[in-house]
C-alpha cells in the first residue's frame, strides 16, 4: 500500500533531513530533529505526493489516506498522552502546517489549536487553571480556522474583517487597548460573536467535531499552495508548481500559558550581518503567530532572555549549537517555552542577506565547520551584488541627521518616495520602471508581496529582525528598517510622521538598511567596501572586513571553476574595474561606444556620399580608435581583448531633430537638406534586422579596414613598449561563412601591412559573433576560417525566439505571470531553445576545428544559470559586464562543484549505442 504519512516523535521516525522532496523542508527537518534526540512535539507529515494527488484528482486524496491519518493521530496521542477531543483530561490539540521542499515564508496557510470545541474548551480551562488562557485558544482557532478554511479572510486592503472589528468592538466596550487586556468573560463573547459570524457569512455552523476540523485544515493547507501570493513567490524564486506542499499535524505546545511561557523565531547566527552569536526575537506568554507578525514588537533574545529565563535560555543555547553543528549552516529555529520546557517547532536554514551568506560561509570554513567546495556551493551567485551595491556614508550624509531609527534588517541603501498601499506601489511601479518607492507600513504580510517587490526599500513601524517584512526583504536584497516605533503611520491620510514632521505619500525619505536609520530627501550614496578597496582604493584591504571575506570566496571560486570570465569592457578605466573584480581578458568591446565620444566625425563619416570621401573622414576616427585600444591594451596588460567591428545601424548615430540637422549641416559646411535626405534613407522598419553587424563592413568595407588597422597599429605601439597584447578581432552578426570570408580577409590584409610597416607582428586572431540561428546552423563552415566564436545570445535570443529585445517590454509581464516564460529569457537564456542552438554551434564549429576558442559575451554571461549552462557547454569562458564579474567566478566555480558531484554520484548508466545525445547520466561520452 501507497504511504502519505510519516510520523515523528512519537514511537517511530520515519523520516529524515534527506527526505525533504517527499516531506518539504519543514516536515524533513522535524523528522531529523527527532531523530537527533531534540525535543519535538509529536506529530505527521503528509506527502508532497499527496499534494500533486489533490490536483491532478479534482481536488480529491487518495483513498489510503483516511486510515493512515487516523492512525498517525492515535500515535500522537499515545505519545503525548492526550486525547484528541477529550471531555474529560487535557485534550490534545493540534497544529496543521504546511512546508513545500523549498521553504516559502508565510505564503501558505496555518491552523492552530485544532481540536477545540464547546466542550473541549471548557476541559483546557479547568486542566490548565487558567481560563483566560482556553477562551483565548479558542477565539484564536475559530478566527485562524474562519480565515484560512471558511475563506473569511479579506480579500482587498479595503474589505473589512469581521473577526477584527468583533475584536476592536469588544475592546472599545471593555475599555481596553490592547488584545491582552481582554477578561475571560470577554473572550467567550467573542466566541460566540465568531461563531455567529461564521453562520452569516457561510451559511455553516462552526464544526465542533475535532476531526473533522484537522481534515478541514489540511484541505486549506494543500488548498494554499495555489494561491495567489505563493504562486507569484515561487515565481520569484524559481520553485516549480508541480512541487507541491507537504501538511504537518503536529501537537500543540503552548506559549502562552502564562509568564513562565514564551515563543520565539531566532538565528544561530546573524541574518543580516552574518556575525557569529543567536539572535531573534521572542514574546513571553504568547504564541508563535504573535512574534512573526509584527503586531507586538517582540524583545531580542540575545538581550534579553537569559535575564528573564536563564535556564531556558541555557538549554536553547545548547540545541541552536547541536542545530547549527549538524546542518552545518546558519539555522532558522521556531521554539515554544511551555511552564519552562523547551520544544523545538521547526528548524531550517536560515534565509540571509549576501553580506550574511559570505561572512557566515568563510567564518565557518574557517572555523573548520564546512570545506571550501561547500562554502561556494551554498551561496546564491546572485546575491554578490549586494556586496558592490552603493551604501549612505561619507560626504552624502554629511549634515543629515536621521528622523527615525529601526532595526537594521535588509541591506542596502535606498530612497524613494513614500507609497504606503502595496497595491498603489505595484501600480506606480507598473507605469514606470524607474520609479523609486519606499513601502511604508505598520506590518507587512504576505499579500503585500507585490507591492514589496517593486520597492527598491521597505519601512515598517512594527515588527522585529524575524518579522516577515525583514525575512522578504532579506531575501530580495533589499533594504529593509523595520520595527521603527518612531514613526507613526496614518493609512487613511497617506502621512508618515518623524521627528515632529509630517511626510506626504509621495515625499522622498531615504532608509539604510545597514544601520536602521532613516532620512529625510535623498541621500546621495557612495560605494561600497569591497569597491572602495577595489576601485577607488579609498579604503585598506586590512581596514575592510567584508572585503577579506569577499576575497577569500572569490579565490576559492577561482580554485575550482574551469570556465574563465571575461568583461564586457569599452575603454581603460572599465578595463581596470573589470581586472580588480577578476576579468581574464575582454571578452567584448563595442567600438561603435567609442564614436560616441567623436559623434561629429563619425556623423561625417556616414554623410559622405561616395568611398572617397569616406576614407578622409574615417582618417581621424583612425586616430581616435588606435588611442582607444591602445589604453585598453596597455590596462589589459597582456589579456586577450575581443574587439568587435562595428555593430549597430548607422541612423543610430544621426541626429533627427530638425534643429540638431541644421547644427550638425552647419558644422560640416553641407547643407540642412542634404542631411535630412541622409537621416531618412537611413531609416529601416526593423533596424535590428537591417543595415548592420557585417553587413555594414561588406557594403562599406573601408570602414573595417580602417577599424582592423587602428587595432593593429594600436597593438604595435603597446607591444614596442613592452606590454604584451592579444587582440581577437570579432566580425559581428555573420549568419553566412561567404560573410565572414569577406570581412576576414580585409581584416587580414590590414594586419599584414601594419605588421610589415612597423616590423613587429601582434598574435592575434579573427574570429566571429554566433547571433544568429543560421550562424549556429553553418558553425561547421564558419569554423573553417574564424578562430573563435563569441555568442551573442542578446541577438541569438532576440532572432532565436522572434522576439525584439527593445520592444518586449509590453507583454513579457504576462508571460511569465502565465508561466509561458519560467524566466525573462534577455536575462536568463533560454536553455530549450537558444541553447539548443548553441549545442548545435559548438558540435559543428568544434567538429571543423577542435580547437576552436568558444565564448558567451551576451548579458546571459553573468546569469547564474546560464552561466553554468555554459559550464556544461565546453565553452572556454563568459563575459559579462564588470560588477557582474564576481557572480559569474562563482557561478563558474559552482557549475564546476555541482558537476563534480554529480560525476562522484553517477552510476554510469549511458550505452553509447542508445545514447544519441539525449543521456541524462553526467559520464556519458556526449557531455564530454
Ligand atoms: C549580443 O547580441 O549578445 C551582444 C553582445 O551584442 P549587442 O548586445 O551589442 O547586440
Ligand atoms: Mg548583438
Amino acid at each position: 500500500m501507497a504511504k502519505y504519512v510519516y510520523n515523528f516523535g512519537t514511537d517511530t521516525t520515519d523520516g529524515d533531513a534527506t527526505m525533504r522532496n517527499l516531506l518539504g523542508g519543514k516536515g524533513a527537518n522535524l523528522a531529523e530533529m527527532a531523530k537527533i534526540g531534540l525535543p519535538v512535539p509529536a506529530g505527521f507529515t503528509i506527502s508532497t505526493e499527496v499534494c500533486t494527488y489533490f490536483y491532478a484528482n479534482g481536488q480529491q486524496y487518495p483513498p489510503e489516506l483516511k486510515a493512515q491519518v487516523e492512525k498517525a493521530m492515535a500515535d500522537i496521542e499515545k505519545t503525548m498522552g492526550k486525547k484528541f477531543g477529550d471531555t474529560n483530561d487535557l485534550p490534545l490539540l493540534v497544529s496543521c502546517r504546511s512546508g513545500a521542499r523549498d521553504s516559502m515564508p508565510g505564503m501558505m496557510d496555518t491552523v492552530l489549536n485544532i481540536g477545540l470545541n464547546d466542550k473541549t474548551v471548557e476541559v483546557l480551562a479547568k486542566k490548565s487553571n487558567d481560563e483566560r488562557f482556553a477562551w483565548d485558544c479558542y477565539r484564536r482557532f475559530i478566527q485562524m480556522y474562519g480565515r484560512v478554511v471558511l475563506d473569511m479572510k479579506p480579500k482587498c486592503k479595503t474589505d473589512h474583517d469581521p473577526f477584527e472589528e468583533l475584536i476592536d468592538a469588544k475592546k472599545k466596550k471593555a475599555g481596553v487597548k490592547d488584545d491582552s487586556e481582554l477578561k475571560a468573560e470577554h473572550l467567550k463573547e467573542l466566541v460566540t460573536e465568531f461563531k455567529a459570524a461564521v453562520k452569516k457569512q457561510t451559511g455553516l455552523d462552526f464544526p465542533e467535531n475535532p476531526m473533522e476540523q484537522v481534515w478541514g485544515g489540511i484541505g486549506a493547507v494543500f488548498g494554499s499552495w495555489m494561491n495567489d501570493r505563493a504562486i507569484v513567490y515561487r515565481r520569484m524564486h524559481g520553485i516549480p508548481h508541480d512541487w507541491g506542499t507537504a501538511v504537518n499535524v503536529q501537537a500543540m505546545v503552548f506559549g502562552n500559558m502564562g509568564d513562565d511561557c514564551a515563543t520565539g523565531v531566532a538565528f544561530t547566527r546573524n541574518g543580516a550581518t552574518g556575525a557569529k552569536g543567536i539572535t531573534g526575537d521572542y514574546l513571553i506568554n504568547a504564541q508563535g503567530e504573535d512574534v512573526v507578525a509584527g503586531i507586538r514588537t517582540p524583545d531580542h533574545i540575545e538581550d534579553t532572555l537569559a535575564k528573564k529565563m536563564p535556564k531556558s535560555w541555557e538549554e536553547f543555547s545548547r540545541v541552536a549549537m547541536i542545530l547549527e553543528n549538524h546542518y552545518k549552516d546558519i539555522q532558522d529555529v521556531e521554539f515554544t517555552i511551555e511552564r519552562q520546557k523547551l520544544w523545538m517547532l521547526q528548524t531550517r536554514n536560515a534565509k540571509r542577506t549576501g553580506f550574511a551568506h559570505v561572512r557566515s560561509a568563510v567564518d565557518m570554513v574557517n572555523e573548520g565547520l564546512i570545506t571550501p567546495e561547500m562554502a561556494i556551493a551554498r551561496i546564491p551567485a546572485n546575491d554578490l551584488t549586494q556586496l558592490l551595491q552603493p551604501v549612505f556614508g561619507g560626504e552624502g550624509l554629511k549634515g543629515k541627521t536621521p528622523i527615525a531609527k529601526g532595526i537594521n534588517a535588509g541591506p542596502g541603501a535606498a530612497t524613494g518616495q513614500i507609497y504606503f498601499q502595496p497595491d498603489e506601489a505595484e501600480a506606480v511601479w507598473q507605469k514606470d520602471n524607474n520609479a523609486k518607492i519606499i513601502l511604508v507600513r505598520h506590518e507587512t504580510t504576505p499579500e503585500d508581496l507585490r507591492g514589496m517587490k517593486v520597492a527598491a526599500g521597505i519601512l515598517t513601524s512594527t515588527g522585529g529582525a524575524a518579522s516577515h517584512a525583514a525575512l522578504v526583504s532579506r531575501q530580495m536584497g533589499k533594504a529593509c528598517v523595520c520595527g521603527c516605533d518612531g514613526i507613526g503611520i496614518d493609512y487613511k491620510a497617506e502621512t508618515m510622521t518623524a521627528a515632529g514632521k509630517t511626510y506626504k505619500k509621495g515625499d522622498w525619505i531615504s532608509v539604510d538598511g545597514f544601520s536602521g536609520n532613516v532620512y529625510e530627501g535623498q541621500v546621495p550614496t557612495s560605494p561600497s567596501e569591497v569597491l572602495q578597496v577595489l576601485f577607488s582604493k579609498t579604503l585598506k584591504p586590512e581596514n575592510a572586513p567584508m572585503y577579506q571575506c569577499f576575497h577569500q570566496l572569490m579565490s576559492w571560486s577561482d580554485r575550482y571553476r574551469k570556465l574563465g570570465v571575461r568583461a564586457n569592457a569599452d575603454n581603460p578605466q572599465e578595463s581596470e574595474q573589470a581586472i580588480s573584480l577578476g576579468a581574464q581578458g575582454i571578452g567584448l568591446t563595442r567600438t561603435e561606444h567609442m564614436f560616441f565620444d567623436h559623434i561629429d566625425d563619425f556623423r561625417a563619416m556616414i554623410l559622405a556620399d561616395n568611398v572617397e570621401d569616406r576614407e578622409k573622414a574615417l582618417e581621424p576616427l583612425l586616430k581616435y580608435q588606435r588611442n582607444d585600444f591602445e589604453g585598453i591594451f596597455r590596462a589589459m596588460a597582456g589579456r586577450p581583448v575581443t574587439i568587435r567591428l562595428l555593430d549597430p545601424p548607422l541612423h543610430e548615430f544621426v541626429p533627427h531633430e530638425e534643429k540638431d540637422q541644421e547644427a550638425l549641416a552647419k558644422k560640416l559646411g553641407i547643407s540642412k537638406e542634404k542631411v535630412a535626405q541622409r537621416v531618412n534613407d537611413l531609416k529601416e522598419f526593423n533596424p535590428m534586422l537591417g543595415h548592420r553587424g557585417c553587413r555594414l563592413g561588406i557594403v562599406y568595407p573601408e570602414i573595417t579596414r580602417m577599424q582592423a588597422t587602428a587595432i593593429c597599429q594600436a597593438a604595435v605601439n603597446v607591444l614596442k613598449d613592452g606590454i604584451d597584447c592579444h587582440p581577437e578581432i570579432m566580425i559581428p552578426l555573420a549568419g553566412n561563412a561567404m560573410e565572414f570570408k569577406h570581412q576576414e580577409s580585409i581584416v587580414r590584409e590590414a594586419a599584414r601591412k601594419v605588421f610589415q610597416e612597423a616590423g613587429v607582428t601582434a598574435d592575434y586572431l579573427v574570429g566571429t559573433m554566433i547571433e544568429l540561428p543560421r550562424a549556429c546552423m553553418t558553425a561547421d563552415k564558419i569554423a573553417e576560417n574564424a578562430e573563435f566564436f563569441s555568442f551573442g545570445t542578446n541577438d541569438l535570443t532576440q532572432t532565436g525566439l522572434g522576439i525584439s529585445r527593445d520592444d518586449y517590454g509590453t507583454y513579457i509581464n504576462e508571460y511569465q505571470e502565465l508561466d509561458i516564460f519560467p524566466a525573462d529569457p534577455f536575462q536568463t537564456l533560454d536553455q530549450e531553445g537558444v541553447g539548443e542552438m548553441m549545442k548545435i554551434g559548438v558540435k559543428k564549429g568544434t567538429k571543423t576545428r577542435p580547437d576552436i576558442k568558444l565564448g558567451i559575451c551576451g548579458e546571459h554571461g553573468g546569469d547564474p544559470a546560464s552561466v553554468r549552462f555554459c559550464h556544461q557547454l565546453g565553452l572556454n569562458y563568459v563575459s559579462c559586464s564588470p560588477l557582474r564579474l564576481p557572480v559569474a567566478r562563482l557561478a563558474a566555480a559552482q557549475a564546476a562543484i555541482a558537476e563534480k558531484k554529480e560525476k562522484a554520484e553517477c552510476k554510469g548508466s549511458c550505452s553509447t549505442d542508445s545514447c544519441k545525445d539525449e543521456c541524462k547520466c553526467c559520464c556519458c561520452c556526449c557531455r564530454g
